[in-house]
């Protein structure tokens, strides 16, 4: 059991708990307390006091730390993962490769990589005229005070995953999880202070959206991940403080199989990448378009597959496929873009309820005969579900996948990869895989963001860590006359002469 003392030491104004329940059984696990307005001002000034500290431990200290975390992680995977699928109801397999797999890759590449994409840049200046000769350099400086809040459905790869990059530019970071999976993130504090981390460069607040709201006031940046609509809330809330905001948002990710794909791999792609994690991914594969000559059979292979999925409280490894709803009101919202496509004429071809209890499941589902006039093609499920659409041809699927307010990821499955890249140019979406999905994810180098309402700026690369420093612009004179042609005073001839040398660099080239 995932420790909560980091998260109350010195904290007194909590006046209220939150219980911490396992989705797959109803079962309560604990409490944890709601940190209040005060908890997390008094956080803030131990966590301002401890990041000078961290950052001059420079780049090779703060590697040396990430890099004994990710041995800690490898030496406990069954207490990461074990805690993960306890408050989540996800399967061992779910948790192993994103919660414990990705985060334990990360914190190995942030230790590596932190350095090259902090190191100073230095520009030419020999094309500006006035700065020629100049020393210009580019300093990234960490920002002091991360605040990142997250999800519930992937509980440490989209909490601590986003504090690492942070950590590893030298800030501190106070971490809000969802209320209804904080167990994993009070664990990865546990880890960190194990691993050597000074104390307050790394703290959990654990509570509810007030404790989120909260968090905003106190800190020097927001890194946020969570839906569309609390998207908007943290960036209003960004906005007043003036402090930079990143959002990664809902999606409503699609993907198309054109009639030269590999049938075989894009059935159990389409299967696996729509409910692994029961569906609840931000880049899963929520809908899904069908060029018309292998309609019917790309449809009978999903099925098939879906069809043998196992589902229910998992009770070890490789015993169920499909977890458990996380977030209660989910489970309504899943249920809901069901009903209302089949009451529109879409057919379900297996699945299509949510199971009794213990424990919250929906089964995996597969429709058919849907259109854009309903909420499971338009809004973001977050379930176990696949829709089908039959489209002529991969103009109208990509005029059908441009149809949607989000643009978070999109696939394309196609024999012709060159075929596939042309389409993939035409999607509005901040990442599309040519016959793969989701694992652009697992390429920490690659940017991940959305477009539209899915999101603003990306994590992974050099942005993922840049956006948690501030730039400063250095510029250095070494060899200084005792003043400018430009300086006071005035004279009309020097001013021609400027004037003269300007036309003769520019003259020539402007105005084609
Ligand atoms: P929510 O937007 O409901 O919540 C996200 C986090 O914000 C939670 O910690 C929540 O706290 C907190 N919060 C709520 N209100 C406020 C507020 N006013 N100010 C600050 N923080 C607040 O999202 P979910 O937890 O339901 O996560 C599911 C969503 O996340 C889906 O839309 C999914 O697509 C998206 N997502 C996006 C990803 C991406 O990379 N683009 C990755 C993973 C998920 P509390 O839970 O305590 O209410």
């Amino acid at each position: 059991m995932a420790s909560v003392e980091q998260t109350t030491a010195g904290c007194t104004d909590s006046a209220t708990t939150i219980a911490v329940e396992n989705p797959a059984t109803g079962e309560q696990i604990t409490t944890v307390p709601v940190l209040s307005a005060a908890d997390l001002e008094a956080m803030a000034g131990r966590a301002r006091a401890a990041q000078p500290g961290w950052e001059e431990l420079g780049f090779d200290g703060r590697a040396r730390v990430l890099r004994r975390a990710q041995k800690w992680m490898l030496d406990n995977p069954d207490r990461v993962i074990d805690i993960v699928v306890s408050e989540t109801g996800k399967t061992h397999e779910d948790a192993q490769l994103a919660d414990f797999g990705y985060t334990m890759t990360a914190l190995g590449f942030w230790a590596k990589e932190a350095a090259g994409y902090l190191a100073d840049e230095r520009l030419p200046s020999w094309n500006n005229p006035l700065a020629a000769g100049k020393k210009l350099t580019i300093r990234y400086a960490p920002v002091g005070l991360i605040g990142v809040i997250g999800p519930w459905n992937y509980p440490i790869a989209n909490s601590f995953g986003d504090c690492i990059p942070a950590l590893a530019a030298g800030n501190s970071v106070i971490l809000k999880p969802s209320e209804v999976t904080p167990l994993s993130s009070l664990l990865m504090a546990e880890m960190m202070r194990e691993c050597g981390l000074p104390e307050y460069v790394f703290q959990v607040a654990t509570g509810d959206g007030a404790t989120g709201a909260a968090l905003i006031e106190q800190v020097d940046c927001v890194m946020f991940t969570g839906s569309t609509k609390t998207g908007r809330a943290v960036m209003r809330a960004a906005a007043e403080k003036l402090v930079p905001c990143y959002l990664e948002l809902g999606g409503k990710d699609p993907m198309i199989v054109c009639a030269d794909a590999n049938l075989d791999r894009a059935a159990n792609a389409a299967a696996f990448y729509s409910m692994n994690n029961a569906g609840q991914v931000c880049i899963s594969i929520e809908r899904c378009y069908v060029e018309s000559p292998i309609y019917d059979e790309f449809v009978r292979k999903v099925t098939d597959n879906v069809l043998k999925l196992r589902q229910g409280a998992p009770q070890g490894v490789g015993t169920v496929e499909v977890g458990a709803v996380i977030f209660p009101p989910q489970l309504e919202i899943v249920a809901d873009h069901v009903r209302d496509a089949v009451e529109k004429g879409a057919k379900v071809l297996t699945g299509g309820h949510s199971r009794p209890g213990p424990g919250r499941f929906y089964e995996p589902t597969v429709l058919v005969d849907v259109d854009h006039s309903m909420k499971c093609m338009q809004e973001e499920t977050f379930g176990p579900t696949l829709p089908i659409m039959r489209v002529a041809d991969a103009d109208e699927a990509v005029r059908l996948a441009n149809d949607s307010e989000y643009g978070l990821q999109a696939s394309v499955w196609t024999g012709d990869v060159k075929r596939g890249e042309a389409i993939a140019r035409r999607l509005q979406a901040g990442s599309v895989c040519v016959n793969d999905a989701q694992m652009n994810y697992a390429a920490l180098n690659l940017p991940m963001g959305g477009w539209k309402a899915s999101g603003m700026g990306t994590r992974h690369g050099a942005n993922g860590i840049r956006k948690y420093t501030k730039v400063q612009s250095l510029l250095i004179t070494r060899y200084a006359l005792k003043r400018e042609p430009f300086m006071f005073p005035y004279r009309p001839g020097r001013t021609l002469a400027l004037r003269r040398m300007l036309k003769l660099l520019y003259g020539r080239r402007s105005g084609d």
